[in-house]
Protein backbone atom coordinates (compact mmCIF):
# COMPACT_ATOMS: atom_id res chain seq x y z
CA UNK A 1 0.00 0.00 0.00
CA UNK A 2 1.19 3.66 -0.98
CA UNK A 3 1.33 5.95 1.70
CA UNK A 4 0.51 9.58 1.42
CA UNK A 5 3.02 11.96 0.70
CA UNK A 6 2.83 15.76 0.36
CA UNK A 7 4.46 18.09 -2.27
CA UNK A 8 5.51 20.93 -0.66
CA UNK A 9 5.63 22.82 -4.51
CA UNK A 10 2.53 22.84 -5.32
CA UNK A 11 1.15 21.88 -1.38
CA UNK A 12 -0.82 19.03 -2.20
CA UNK A 13 -0.99 15.32 -1.45
CA UNK A 14 0.17 12.86 -3.71
CA UNK A 15 0.96 8.79 -3.88
CA UNK A 16 4.18 9.91 -5.99
CA UNK A 17 7.33 9.67 -4.63
CA UNK A 18 8.64 12.42 -7.01
CA UNK A 19 5.55 15.86 -7.86
CA UNK A 20 6.93 18.82 -9.86
CA UNK A 21 10.07 17.67 -10.39
CA UNK A 22 10.67 17.44 -5.76
CA UNK A 23 10.94 14.64 -3.91
CA UNK A 24 7.47 15.10 -1.64
CA UNK A 25 7.73 14.93 1.92
CA UNK A 26 5.78 12.14 4.05
CA UNK A 27 2.20 13.23 5.65
CA UNK A 28 2.68 11.31 8.22
CA UNK A 29 3.93 12.41 11.44
CA UNK A 30 7.51 10.82 12.40
CA UNK A 31 6.83 7.82 15.05
CA UNK A 32 6.55 8.66 18.44
CA UNK A 33 9.53 7.36 20.56
CA UNK A 34 9.98 8.21 24.28
CA UNK A 35 13.30 8.37 24.21
CA UNK A 36 14.06 11.54 22.50
CA UNK A 37 17.60 11.98 22.80
CA UNK A 38 17.89 15.47 20.64
CA UNK A 39 13.83 16.23 22.12
CA UNK A 40 15.82 19.40 24.85
CA UNK A 41 17.22 20.43 21.52
CA UNK A 42 14.16 20.18 19.39
CA UNK A 43 12.35 21.83 21.83
CA UNK A 44 15.06 24.84 22.59
CA UNK A 45 14.82 25.50 19.24
CA UNK A 46 11.37 25.91 18.84
CA UNK A 47 11.63 28.65 21.67
CA UNK A 48 10.72 26.36 24.96
CA UNK A 49 12.89 27.30 28.02
CA UNK A 50 13.80 23.87 28.72
CA UNK A 51 15.17 24.56 31.66
CA UNK A 52 12.44 25.82 33.55
CA UNK A 53 9.03 25.23 31.86
CA UNK A 54 9.43 21.35 31.18
CA UNK A 55 7.32 19.69 34.01
CA UNK A 56 8.65 16.72 32.10
CA UNK A 57 12.77 17.01 32.01
CA UNK A 58 14.47 14.19 33.89
ZN1 LIG B 1 3.48 19.14 -6.87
Amino acid sequence: MKKMRFCSVCKRYTLEKFHCNRISISAHPMPFKSLDPYGDYRRAVQGVDVITKDQYAV
